[in-house]
């Protein structure tokens, strides 16, 4: 029987495979992995060059000096970072296609100094606990709304919808209208705050890029926990316990194991079939998840003409019609390969998506030459991904909570049920949806699995952090808690006001009727 069993191979599940063997190099383990390869939602490729051929990212790319995980391992691993290219002017593109364009060499977009007094939703990220993001005040409230209908009611300009908007479609693959707006909050927190998810600037998520690329650390993780011990080709169709055996199932294989880590994207891990089944909780939450959608490409030059030009490489542009694309950078390798990377998301990507990869490509040449010039037509290779065409990722960067989700269902997100333990960047409480969040869930996980079957392994802080998850209960909720947000107080302290004067006139009519009502409520409250 194997100690361990780890389903996906991607930064995630091989870091809890290497923290595991770090705690204890004789437990046997084995990882799945559906792909033919290491790495899930980070890819590098080799690609035609200036200079030859050279590496690019078509996955997750970006580090930053805060995202602590992430920046240990690539250390651990003789990985080393660059900073990513910001000099020069950057274009930003809001409104209409054809309003006016404008350039800043600022880190964050020029705005009129109106947006300046409209930064509430800035300050709302800060009071979000990542840990427990239902105590955040006016929780119930937030998580009832979309990112939209918070923006439609409290923020007064265009100009940091907008704003706001690119960084969504960007950063989650999805619309605004699509996310809890409190899920918005919790994931800007996990990451230091809205600003950080933003810019390019030191801690922010933009910060660096690897050299040779972010698979490496997958490929070097590999290595160091034994290719023989990872299987490919392997996607886990079920999970069944019993008693002190747990058994996982592919197609063609059983495995018999003492604890299972599944690190998949939430979405995949409802797709497994769990004996006996996963509590109600995790079930609907899984549901509920969905994943966004984000096309990359990369395009490589001769030269970096918009550098020559005094551009940075940094456009971002409002979805239109006719250009396909919501950000580009500059991804001018470390051995100065000009080039730059660009992203469709979410519903321009839906929309291209069922277009030709020559359509795609003309349309953002196209937009590329408006923007930074004659030059951008006379590329060497285009090359593009769509993540949700991609079989066991569906899509990416991240599973995003649509409203209901963090009040009603989030805990059971990471909490194990039997020997199963959650891993996976959309269960990390720092940088959640990013790599260094990936790193941080596969560490707990394993955490988590030795505090179950080894923990005198563990320091007493290890113990924490593997009892953390176990006793985050999913909140019971009461009719008192489910209507007392902001806007139902009135209609409730009416009610009990009501209640009150019926109960001084003593009545025997009032006291039934009021009995009636608060049963009602009761019931009411427990069916949540
Ligand atoms: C285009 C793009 C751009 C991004 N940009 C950035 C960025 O710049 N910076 C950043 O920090 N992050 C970025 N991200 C996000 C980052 O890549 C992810 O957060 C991270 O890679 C997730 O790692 P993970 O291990 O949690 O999940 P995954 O990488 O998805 O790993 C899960 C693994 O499970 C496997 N799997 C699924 N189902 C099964 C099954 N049934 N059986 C067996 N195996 C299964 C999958 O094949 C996969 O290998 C980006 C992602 C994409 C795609």
């Amino acid at each position: 029987m194997l100690d361990v069993v780890i389903v996906g191979a991607g930064l995630s599940g091989l870091s809890a495979a290497q923290q595991l063997l770090k705690k204890d190099e004789r437990l046997s383990i084995v990882v799945l992995e559906g792909k033919g390869r290491v790495g899930g939602r980070t890819v590098t490729l080799k690609l035609p060059a200036a200079h030859g051929e050279d590496f690019w990212d078509l996955g997750g790319q970006w580090v930053g000096s805060t995202q602590t995980h992430v920046m240990d391992l690539i250390q651990e691993l003789g990985l080393e970072v660059y900073p990513q290219y910001t000099e020069g002017k950057k274009v930003l593109h809001m409104g209409v296609s054809d309003s006016q364009v404008h350039t800043y060499t600022t880190s964050l977009p020029y705005c009129s100094p109106l947006v300046l007094l409209d930064t509430t939703i800035f300050l709302l990220c800060k009071t979000v606990s990542v840990n427990d993001p239902m105590s955040t005040p006016n929780a119930l409230q937030y998580d009832s709304m979309t990112l939209q209908s918070y923006m439609d009611q409290h923020v007064w300009t265009n100009e940091l919808k907008q704003n706001i908007g690119v960084c969504t479609r960007t950063a989650f693959g999805m619309e605004p209208s699509q996310l809890s707006f409190l899920y918005f909050l919790m994931f800007a927190a996990a990451a230091g705050g809205l600003l950080p998810l933003l810019e390019t600037t030191p801690g922010s998520a933009q910060e660096s890029r690897v050299k040779g690329g972010t698979q490496q650390l997958s490929e070097r993780l590999a290595d160091q926990i034994g290719r023989e011990n990872i299987l490919l080709g392997s996607a886990v169709t079920a999970i069944e316990q019993d008693g002190d055996v747990v058994q996982v199932k592919t197609a063609t294989n059983t495995f018999t194991c003492k604890a299972v880590i599944v690190s998949c994207p939430p979405h995949l891990a409802a797709k497994i079939h769990y004996t006996p089944a996963v509590p109600t909780e995790r079930e609907r939450l899984t549901q509920s998840m969905p994943m966004g959608h984000l096309i990359k490409f990369i395009i490589t030059y001769p030269t970096a003409f918009w550098r020559e030009k005094g551009f940075s490489g940094e456009i971002a542009v409002q979805p239109s019609a006719v250009c396909p694309f919501s950000v580009t950078f500059d991804a001018t390798s470390p051995s100065r390969n000009p080039a730059l990377v660009g992203f469709i998301a979410s519903e321009q990507a839906s929309d291209w998506g069922t277009r030709t990869k020559e359509d795609r490509r003309d349309g953002i040449i196209l937009s590329l030459q408006k923007y930074l010039g004659p030059e951008a037509s006379g590329f060497i290779h285009y090359e593009e991904k769509d993540w949700a065409r991609e079989e066991f990722s569906g899509g990416c960067p991240v599973n995003i909570m649509t409203p209901g989700m963090l009040s009603f269902y989030h805990p059971s997100l990471r909490k194990p049920f039997g020997r199963i333990f959650w891993a996976g960047t959309e269960t990390a409480t720092l940088w959640c949806g990013y790599l260094s969040g990936a790193v941080q869930s596969g560490q707990r996980a394993a955490l988590e699995v030795l505090g179950y079957l080894a923990p005198e392994t563990l320091s007493q802080v290890e113990r924490e952090v593997a009892e953390a998850s176990k006793n985050h209960a999913v909140p019971r909720r009461t009719w008192a808690s489910n209507t007392l947000s902001q806007s139902s107080t009135p209609l409730v302290l009416a009610t009990i006001t009501l209640a009150a004067t019926l109960l001084l006139s003593q009545s025997q009519l009032s006291r039934y009727l009021i009995k009636q009502a608060f049963v009602f409520l009761q019931r009411a409250g427990l069916k949540h």
